[in-house]
């Protein structure tokens, strides 16, 4: 694959040859399953099992807490070992419920629905009993998002094909193993909106996925295939629309105020096995790779499994890692241990033998005006880092610090090594907390 082109022309290490030919391949838990009562925004979800309770796979056994909110389903059958608190990849403490795995798999009989027979209500509906949420990272309930307030509006629906992030390759080997997939859970989305199209936006760095999506999506109505230049963060939700529509939208605007829907490509195969199958969301791709992964593979794995087992499955450690990240390296968290569970957002689990980052002590800026150009949102990243670091909120909002949206570029750029991302983040937390307050 091509290397990566930031808007300042900057290209890194894009590290998708790692893992872009290993096809996806399942694999089982071995130990308890972990499942975080919130791994979704919004109101945590409810537990409705009891320790001691048997579970079987694809049984709810927690309940959305709200309307703003996703239940959750057991991924294998096995007894409710506990209800508590448990470590997951922010570095938060979470209540969940702890799954024994009885090695059985046995599983609740699933309702099938024909799409043609089915109305919009109930489409909206089979996705929210099922759980489905953002999977691209943000885990934002998806039947909150396919309910705008003027659904005639709606003109595109827009799958995020673009996989920008370096080294993640899942959505790419969906794209080539399942393109038909993704095709038909685009026509399970356009159903709510008549007046959409549905584009299927892919980096033009993967020709393949288009040549795929292309073959799937010929003599669909209403569906159509879209190349991108490959440029991060091609796949940040504002930039894509920008792509596809030459709409811009800041952040006090939803993509529905710009006519827009956008779905991550797990997330759309979840709609249509939730819309069609009648099955909650129970599995999602993860990415194991890095330089310090022996086999670096992609997994289709049950929600609830721990990250120490995905590592092992791709043959464990070839050297130690210095740096152990969940998700890409440029929007992830970094992780102090891998004693944390496999949730609805967990869509890469990188393993890197060096950290550019600790590598190098932080230095003075030296005004070269790198972050600048890097930035997608024409910030001036130096600036808001600086009034971040003076706790100044009236001038960081004055410089549209609210605006970032956190794709890391500035501080990948920095040859200072600035923290810059890390400060403008941790301002635009204390505001959104603020706001939440009032
Ligand atoms: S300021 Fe925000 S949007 Fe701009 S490059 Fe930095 S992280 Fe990205
Ligand atoms: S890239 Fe770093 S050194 Fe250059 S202007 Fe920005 S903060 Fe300063």
């Amino acid at each position: 694959m091509a290397k990566l082109t930031f808007p300042g022309g900057i290209h890194p290490y894009d590290g998708k040859d790692l893992s872009k030919d290993k096809p996806i391949t399942e694999i089982l838990p071995k130990g308890d399953l972990v499942y975080p009562l919130s791994q979704h925004i919004g109101a945590p979800a409810t537990p409705i099992v009891q320790k001691g309770d048997r579970v079987l796979t694809g049984q709810k056994i927690a309940e959305a807490g709200g309307f703003v909110s996703a239940p959750i389903y057991a991924t294998v059958s096995g007894t409710v070992k506990a209800i508590e608190p448990r470590r997951i990849v922010t570095g938060d403490s979470v209540m969940s419920i702890i799954v024994e795995n009885d090695g059985q798999y046995e599983e609740v009989e699933y309702a099938p629905a024909d799409l043609d027979a089915l109305s919009k209500e109930e489409i909206i509906g089979r996705i929210k009993e099922a759980g489905v949420v953002g999977m691209g990272g943000a885990g934002f309930p998806t039947h909150v998002k396919l309910s705008p307030k003027e659904p005639e509006k709606i003109e595109y629906v827009i799958a995020n094909c673009a996989e920008c992030e370096p080294y993640l390759t899942s959505d790419y080997r969906r794209m080539i193993e399942n393109p038909e997939l993704l095709v038909q859970g685009l026509q399970c989305i356009l159903k709510l909106f008549d007046n959409a199209r549905g584009i299927l936006a892919v980096e033009d760095n993967k020709p393949d996925a288009i040549e795929a999506l292309k073959k799937a999506a010929s003599g669909v109505d209403r569906i159509e295939v879209k190349a991108l230049k490959t440029k991060y963060p091609q796949g940040a939700e504002r930039q894509l629309i920008y792509a596809v529509t030459g709409r811009e939208i800041n952040s006090s605007m939803l993509p529905a105020d710009a006519g827009c829907v956008v779905d991550n490509v797990d997330t759309i195969v979840s709609i249509n096995q939730a819309v069609r199958e009648g099955k909650p969301l129970m599995h999602r791709i993860v990415t194991v790779t890095g330089d310090a992964i022996a086999d670096p593979r992609n997994f289709i794995v049950r929600i609830g499994t721990n990250y120490s087992e995905l590592i092992e499955e791709a043959g464990g450690f070839k050297q130690d890692p210095v740096k152990v990240v969940s998700g890409g390296p440029m929007m992830g968290f970094s992780l102090f241990g891998l004693d944390v569970p496999t949730t609805k957002t967990s869509s890469a689990l990188l393993c890197m033998t060096h950290d550019e980052v600790s590598d190098h002590e932080p230095s003075a800026c030296i005004n070269c005006g790198r972050c600048v150009e890097a930035c997608p949102e024409r910030l001036l990243p130096s600036k808001l880092a600086d009034f971040a670091e003076h706790g100044d909120m009236d001038k960081f909002k004055a410089y549209e610090g609210m605006e970032c949206v956190e794709c890391g570029s500035c501080s990948y750029v920095c040859p200072a090594k600035r923290q810059l991302t890390q400060e403008i983040k941790s301002m635009r937390k204390t505001e959104l907390a603020n706001r939440k307050k009032k």
